[in-house]
């Protein structure tokens, strides 16, 4: 018999303890080679003043263990307290985030019989980077952070997805017709990437009639790579529409640890009373199974748990009246699934992580090498002030009266709408400005010019509270245009 496989288990928050049980009592008796080390992570630890829910003891069991088989937790209200699963994600660099969704059509009610798409969730960028600032009294920021390497990992993970497991097509969804740079990114790198996997079809969707499009006809969809948030927005809706949140797993992935949960959160109101659906975090346990080597383990729960859809125990957010056969608890339901290990769906299709050929347990993906830096020229400056609303010409001649004659005032925007030097009367004015200083000959500058700057911003009363350095890379502008410059 093959040796047991050390394991980090969190029994978590809410309904994550009585899921938890059911899933492990489901996998131990289906013969899963697998040795829990059970951390405490969640509201506990948040309470005993760890502000990110998890102990250094706990990280060194993830660590060692490189396998995290998580229930949901409670964040607790409050400012102070930094999210659990992001913190998880960004210390073991846990890249990909993976969410398949699939209609279980007639058991399960969804308007979409032919719902089979996989989610793939870039998890540490973008706005997660949680970045923020106040600026202004009237100005709050957060800072969208996407990367070569990031974009680069995430799309070929997609693809060598769908490569692995079979899958015809990938879509990417990205809001680059606005955001050029960031999102802009994300979309080239797909084009180029996308090259490499000729006989996967590619097609890129603008995020919002994407969505649309996948609510309407996810039938028409099959793996979709996308930026953090929108990737958090889209799988759970396509979670819901496949016929409950209840019902979807999720997996982590980064270089050497991987992280395993449901994609639900630890329903408080639900606790205590046996009657949560284990099914998503069970689905999350059967990737992990994948990803330990124990595809035949994996494959036994998932077709003994789609005999037990079929056969009508469901728990209380799938169950139908007059077409279940029981409404069933947590316990009753891990029974009901044990009962049916070593059988096979009857009308569902069976799952197969063990033939010939079949999927890759753990796709290898690259590590990033980074390409001869481009030639970098400072151009330009963006400075940032907090200034009463007045009018734009004002703050133009304030600037004016103190710039070195090496820098020239170019626009001015407020809200990222230029109003300087042309003004619409119509456009609101809040308390924070942007202020673009170009080189006056083009020539690039040094950086001693930006100093010079901000000193005479500071001689003219003016309060700056940011910069952004305006560079070409490689002649290539690095920064985007006001709109309306
Ligand atoms: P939630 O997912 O916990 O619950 C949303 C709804 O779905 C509720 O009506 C609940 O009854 C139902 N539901 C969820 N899981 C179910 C299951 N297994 N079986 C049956 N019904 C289920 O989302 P929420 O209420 O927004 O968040 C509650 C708490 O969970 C918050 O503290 C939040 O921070 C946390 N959360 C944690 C995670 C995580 O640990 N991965 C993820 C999301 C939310």
């Amino acid at each position: 018999m093959a040796s047991k496989v050390p394991i980090a288990v969190a029994y978590g928050d809410g309904i994550g303890p009585e899921i938890m049980s059911a899933c492990l009592h489901i996998l131990q008796e289906a013969g899963a080679q697998i040795e829990p080390h059970v951390i405490e992570i969640g509201e506990k630890i948040y309470l005993q003043g760890y502000t990110a829910g998890i102990t250094p003891e706990a990280i060194q069991t993830i660590r060692a263990t490189k396998v995290f088989y998580k229930a949901p937790i409670t964040t607790p209200q409050g400012g102070g307290y930094k999210s659990l699963n992001v913190t998880t994600r960004k210390l073991f660099n846990l890249f990909a985030n993976v969410r398949p969704c699939v209609s279980y059509h007639p058991f399960i009610e969804t308007k979409y019989p032919g719902l089979d798409v996989v989610i793939v969730r870039e998890n540490e960028e973008d706005l997660y980077a949680g970045i923020e600032h106040r600026q202004t009294p009237e100005v709050y920021q957060v800072l969208k952070l996407v990367t070569q390497p990031g974009c680069e990992r995430i799309i070929r993970y997609a693809f060598e997805y769908a490569r692995a497991y079979g899958r015809r097509k990938v879509t990417c969804m990205t809001k680059d017709n606005i955001m050029k740079l960031t999102d802009g990114l994300f979309h080239k790198v797909f084009d180029e990437i996308g090259a490499e996997y000729p006989e996967i079809e590619k097609e890129h969707w603008i995020i919002d009639i994407g969505t649309a499009k996948l609510a309407d006809t996810p039938e028409q969809f099959d793996v979709v790579v996308t930026l953090n948030l929108y990737g958090d927005i889209l799988s759970d809706m396509v979670a819901q529409i496949a016929g409950s949140v209840g019902l979807a797993g999720s997996a982590n992935i980064g270089p050497s640890v991987a992280m395993f949960e449901a994609i639900h959160g630890s329903a408080p109101r639900r606790a205590g009373q046996n009657l949560a659906n284990p099914s998503g975090l069970l689905h999350a346990g059967i990737m992990m199974l994948v990803h330990i080597g124990q595809p035949e383990v994996a494959e036994r729960v998932h077709n003994a748990w789609l005999r037990t859809i079929e056969e009508g125990y469901h728990t209380y957010d799938i169950y139908r009246e007059g077409f279940s056969r029981a409404k069933v608890g947590t316990k009753e339901f891990a029974e009901a699934v044990v009962r049916n290990l070593g059988k096979q769906p009857e009308t569902l299709k069976a799952v197969r992580y063990t033939q010939e050929g079949g999927p890759a347990r753990v796709l290898t993906i690259p590590a990033y090498t980074r390409p001869k830096p481009p030639k970098k020229e400072l151009i330009g400056v963006d400075i940032f002030v907090n200034w009463t609303p007045g009018h734009p010409n004002e703050l133009a001649q304030k600037i004016q009266a103190v710039l070195p004659p090496t820098l020239k005032l170019t626009m001015i925007s407020n809200r990222g709408t230029a109003v300087w030097p042309q003004t619409l009367e119509e456009t609101f004015l809040v308390d924070h400005w942007r202020t673009r200083l170009m080189s006056a000959t083009g020539a690039p500058l040094s950086s001693d010019v930006i100093i010079q700057a901000l000193q005479a911003y500071q001689k003219a009363g003016l309060e700056f509270i940011k910069m952004e350095n305006l560079y070409l890379f490689d002649g290539v502008e690095g920064f985007s245009k006001g709109q309306g410059e």
